[in-house]
């Protein structure tokens, strides 16, 4: 029983949907399978199926064999043409993650200079000093010494696999029936739960083990050849499966041996968390309020691990290179955040330093206490916004006890990034509203996707770029899939009803793409109004990160409400150094003077035209240089929470004209 169809699921048969359609297939005794231009996968194996990598218009075929074959057709093509029928009752909680992206993959090495005694120098990436009990993290690997098994050993080792199967499947399923966990966490471990099910890969195990190979060594080649054949295809996201394959195959080996990985939700209070290497995203789901201190062997102070630590207050010190690993046996270790040092096991000498330097930062804090409602201002009166740059909605807090004046840059990626499928309309126009009340009367800046060839989302395809940076990216991106665009511009127009919410493209280099944007946002406005949906108009601006924007900036000004300038990038791009290249971390100075004439130079155009100019870049949040940046004609700065109250207290006690 076959029949054929073109397919009507707009992801294709990628993450969420081939979940669904795996759960429907098993629901049926009959052998299914899916055959896309005469290739045929079994229809119950999710890791097989997104191989298959099925898109929508193309036509597949659907083909069953056993007792409700006919009915198993049946459904399986309805899915296909209909995928939204019957979607209410899904939970939708069985998902492929989100990717865990590894944002910025260098590797910077020690810095060269000397550290004393006892102590390791590396990035100085989030400012803090603490002594707290080492919490290492470095997940061994697992290389097992491949057995033969004896004749007739083959069944009991079966069975052990089974067993192992099982006691991960119920130790995931007991993780998603845990109330506090987040939703984005219940995503990922429901889609490894269905990966450690998959019976493909339970097939290709046991088809190992009954050559005569041992459970774990057999685990580990069946899921190291599925994710092989993940690496190899074109799809970013598909690519970034792998990965997940691998964490399964690895937890599954550990209960072949009995064992178990450390998990970052038991670690103790103060905890210093030392690693070679984390993911953004794995960082921001640990326990971070009970995270004392982070030390990387890789990193550096732009990378998104540095931007997280900075917005929770924790001390980070990354790039620490292989040093690290000396750290792993550590009881106790000391961190000097702004110093950019560590110590394991320190002597009372240091003790006595970092309670000198935490001591000082509690009387700095102190004394900032006083700033955190300051609003400051010039001679002329006008008051100097100092708002925050968020990431997430969990940042709302902490920005506002540190006395935000509103949202600089709200990264809307992160919330792309999270989720295995592209966020829907009302989630994000939710997720706007959230943020625009909760900072209501002051505006809130919410930056377009800015995503680019290095970070793969769910739902959206990439090639393979050679400069990333300078690639398919931010306003490029999005006018080429305005379906990706439009859902999110729509979504802005209905959260801008509560009024305080402005819209900026980012990578913006020349005038077209703001024209284009326009006309996009003029659509969106008559869609909604033809079906009758509340909207308001926002305030559109750009993002002064190009040098091809600076050098237009006094034609851009007469196209748009306002200017924030993108110090980060527009560093890396004057400059021409990359912005995460360990070695050119000289060149990548904000203070450089070709940078500095490129602020200044958008700042007058902005001045002139008499347009609103502010920074959200992180130089934005050095005190040293924000009374330069107001006399320069900004009026807004937008940075880590953690810089608030000293940016304000510097801008107030500067003499600014
Ligand atoms: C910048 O480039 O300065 C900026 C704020 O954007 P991001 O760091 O997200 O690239
Ligand atoms: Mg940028």
């Amino acid at each position: 029983m076959e029949r054929s169809t073109i397919v009507r699921v707009h992801e294709g048969l990628h993450a969420r949907p081939a979940t669904r359609f795996v759960k429907l297939a098993k629901s049926f005794e009959s052998d299914v399978e899916v055959v896309k231009d005469g290739k045929a996968v079994s229809a119950k194996s999710s890791v097989k199926l997104m191989l298959l990598s099925v898109k929508e218009h193309q036509e597949v075929t659907v083909r069953a064999n056993g007792a409700d074959a006919a009915e198993a057709v049946e459904a399986l093509i309805g899915y296909l043409e209909n995928p939204r029928a019957g979607l209410e009752e899904d939970s939708g909680s069985e998902a492929i993650r989100a990717p865990t992206a590894e944002v910025f993959p260098a590797s910077p090495p020690p810095l060269a200079d000397e550290a004393p005694k006892g102590r390791m120098r590396g990035i100085a990436a989030s400012e803090g000093a603490a002594i707290g009990k080492a919490f290492a993290h470095f997940p061994k690997e697992i290389k097992p010494e491949p057995r033969k098994l004896a004749a007739g050993e083959t069944g009991a080792e079966t069975t052990r696999l089974h067993v192992a199967v099982a006691q991960v499947r119920d130790r995931m399923a007991k993780a998603l029936a845990e109330a506090t966990l987040a939703e984005s966490d219940r995503a990922i471990v429901a889609a490894l739960m269905d990966i450690a099910g998959d019976e493909a890969l339970i097939e290709s195990a046991q088809g190992w083990i009954a050559q005569g190979m041992d459970a774990v060594s057999a685990v580990i080649g069946a899921t190291d050849a599925a994710a092989a054949e993940f690496s190899a295809v074109e799809d970013s996201y598909l690519r970034a499966r792998s990965d997940d394959i691998h964490a399964v195959g690895r937890q599954l080996a550990l209960a072949l041996l009995g064992e178990e990985d450390a998990d970052l939700s038991a670690a103790p209070p103060g905890a210093i968390l030392v690693a070679d290497d984390i993911g953004a995203w794995d960082l921001a789901r640990a326990p971070l309020k009970r995270i004392g201190g982070v030390i990387c062997g890789k990193g550096g102070a732009t990378s998104h691990i540095a931007i997280i630590a900075r917005s929770h207050g924790i001390p980070a010190v990354l790039g620490l290179g292989e040093q690290v690993f000396d750290l792993a046996s550590a009881t106790d270790i000391a961190i000097d955040g702004a110093g950019g040092w560590v110590a394991a096991d320190p002597d009372e000498a240091t003790r006595a330093e970092i309670a000198r330097l935490s001591q000082e930062a509690s009387k700095e804090a102190a004394a900032l206490a006083a700033f955190k409602d300051t609003v400051p201002t010039r001679a002329d009166g006008t008051v100097i916004e100092v708002a925050a740059n968020l990431g997430s909605l969990e940042e709302i807090d902490a920005a506002k006890e540190a006395g935000a004046m509103g949202v600089g840059l709200f990264r809307t990626e992160l919330l792309f990034m999270r989720h295995t499928h592209l966020p829907s309309e009302d989630l994000q126009a939710e997720t706007y509203a959230t943020l625009a009340k909760a900072f209501a009367p002051y505006p809130v800046i919410i930056r377009t996707l800015d995503i680019g060839g290095d970070k793969p989302v769910a739902g959206i395809e990439f090639p393979e770029e050679d400069n990333p940076f300078l690639g398919w990216r931010g306003i490029r991106m999005c006018l080429d899939r305005p379906d990706i665009f439009k859902t999110q511009l729509r979504a802005l127009l209905r959260a801008a009803v509560n009024g305080n919410i402005k819209v900026m493209l980012p990578m913006v280099a020349e005038i077209g793409e703001v024209e284009r944007t326009k006309v996009l946002i003029e659509e969106c406005a008559a869609e909604l109004a033809a079906a009758k949906t509340a909207f308001a108009r926002f305030e559109l601006g750009v993002m002064i990160e190009t040098p091809a924007a600076v050098l237009i900036a006094p034609v851009l000004a007469r196209h748009v409400a306002f200017f924030s300038i993108g110090t980060n990038d527009l560093t890396q791009y004057i400059m021409a150094a990359d912005r995460l290249h360990p070695a050119l971390a000289r060149l990548n100075d904000v203070t450089n003077p070709a940078v500095m004439a490129a602020i200044e130079m958008t700042a007058r155009a902005a001045v002139q035209a008499g347009i609103m100019v502010g920074m959200c870049g992180e130089a934005a949040g050095r005190p040293d240089l924000a009374p330069r940046f107001v006399r320069m004609g900004l009026t807004e700065l937008s940075m880590s929470p953690s810089s608030i109250r000293r940016a304000k207290k510097a801008i107030a006690e500067a003499v600014v004209s």
